[in-house]
């Protein structure tokens, strides 16, 4: 069995190990020149570029059964006509909501499933009559290729708007409000092409400069109902979708319950943790859910955590200790100013026990003079 990656990152690093724990092979599309450096070792990369031929491409990755996705910025038209020629999952239209603001958010109203007050602009006129209908303060977000919070805008004045329009004059924007959230929590689940589904506890999540820095699950003071609310969305979305493979939903918790800010139809950052505490990881549900095998345990015995090694790997390297309640994953990245190189997942018999273990990590790795992991509020995230 062959399954081809679109996509060389470590997302495609993490389901190729999983895979190969289930004896299936992988092989990797570089798009674009992409850095390989993360799936060095582990099968056949073959290089794409935006009008090179399909046909080829699926032979020189010696004809896969199924192909499937890293990332959601991903060439529609080679999806599709890659699922002419074997199984393709997600499915080309799951990607293609994934991968625009706009269209998920259409979605969401289309299935009732809460989300910010929010208007699509396309020009700056549309732009300032959003302001007009909306009222200050926005977050205006370009409804694709940003991510980890890169093309986003804070609108806070006037001054702000005039300034965007001045930069900016076409393109595509989801203008919402700014949400005075609790906490930012993500689900992460699995779907077969049976229908078959499994959810994992809801993951607290905890930004620094946009980028996921450390996850808490099972995600804390969240009520059971915002579990199943959670739950029942991303099923409902998946059912829809047909979807089939790993997809994440991220929300914003407030006052009177969850409002989705964003999906990923892929394995998704804040659900690294369940690579550990012998449940089945996100990876291998993955691979076992595209590939038509039985979904495997969600349940969470203890508590656990993931802390992401950004920027250096010199706090916490490959020469300290395994224990069975840390376990290190390197990325074989070159390390680069805020470079997602690696995470740690960490595993507690408490709460208590757990964030202290994750502040330690974060002093190893950032040391004391970076501010130290504010667990109270996300309040590096929601900032200004
Ligand atoms: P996103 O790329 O949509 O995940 O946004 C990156 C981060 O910006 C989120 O994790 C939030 O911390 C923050 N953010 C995004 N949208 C909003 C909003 N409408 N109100 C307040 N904070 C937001």
């Amino acid at each position: 069995m062959n399954i081809a990656s679109l996509g060389c990152g470590q997302l495609a690093r993490m389901m190729a190990q999983a895979a190969a724990r289930l004896d299936v092979v992988c092989s990797f599309v570089a798009i674009g020149g992409e850095n390989t450096a993360c799936v060095d070792g582990l099968g056949k990369v073959v290089n794409w570029s935006p009008g090179d031929d399909t046909a080829r491409l699926f032979a020189a990755l010696g004809q896969p059964s199924l192909v499937t996705v890293e990332r959601e910025a991903i060439d529609v038209t080679l999806l599709r006509e890659l699922a002419a020629l074997c199984q393709v999952a997600p499915s080309p239209e799951s990607v293609l909501v994934g991968q625009n603001r706009s269209r998920e958010r259409a979605l969401l109203q289309a299935l009732q499933i809460p989300c910010s007050p929010h208007l699509v602009a396309t020009d700056t006129g549309e732009v300032r009559a959003a302001v007009a209908a909306l009222g200050l303060p926005l977050v205006v977000k370009a409804c694709e290729s940003g991510y980890d919070g890169k093309l986003q805008w804070r609108f806070h004045s006037s001054a702000d708007v005039d300034r965007f329009c001045s930069e900016h004059e076409h393109g595509q924007w989801l203008i919402e409000k700014f949400v005075d959230f609790k906490c930012e929590v993500s689900i992460v689940a699995a779907r077969s092409g049976n229908g078959d589904f499994v959810a994992y506890p809801l993951t607290e999540n905890h930004h620094r400069d946009g980028i996921l820095l450390a996850s808490i699950a099972p995600a804390r003071q969240v009520p059971a109902r915002l579990q199943q609310a959670a739950t029942d969305y991303i099923r409902t979305i998946m059912n829809h979708l047909r979807y089939v493979g790993v997809m994440a939903a991220e929300f914003f918790v407030v006052e009177d319950g969850l409002l989705v800010n964003e999906l990923a139809p892929r394995v998704h950052n804040s659900g690294h943790w369940t690579m550990q505490d012998n449940m089945t990881s996100q990876f291998e549900n993955h691979v076992r859910a595209i590939l038509g095998m039985p979904l495997g345990a969600t349940r969470l015995h203890k508590h656990a955590g993931m802390m992401n090694i950004l920027g250096s790997t010199e706090g916490v390297g490959a020469n300290d200790a395994q224990s069975t309640e840390v376990s290190l994953h390197l990325y074989n990245k070159t390390p680069a100013p805020l470079r997602k190189l690696g995470h740690l997942n960490v595993t507690a018999s408490s709460e208590d026990e757990l964030l202290s273990s994750l502040n330690e990590l974060h002093e190893k790795l950032y040391g004391a003079a970076e501010s130290s992991l504010d667990f109270s509020r996300d309040t590096l995230a929601n900032e200004a």
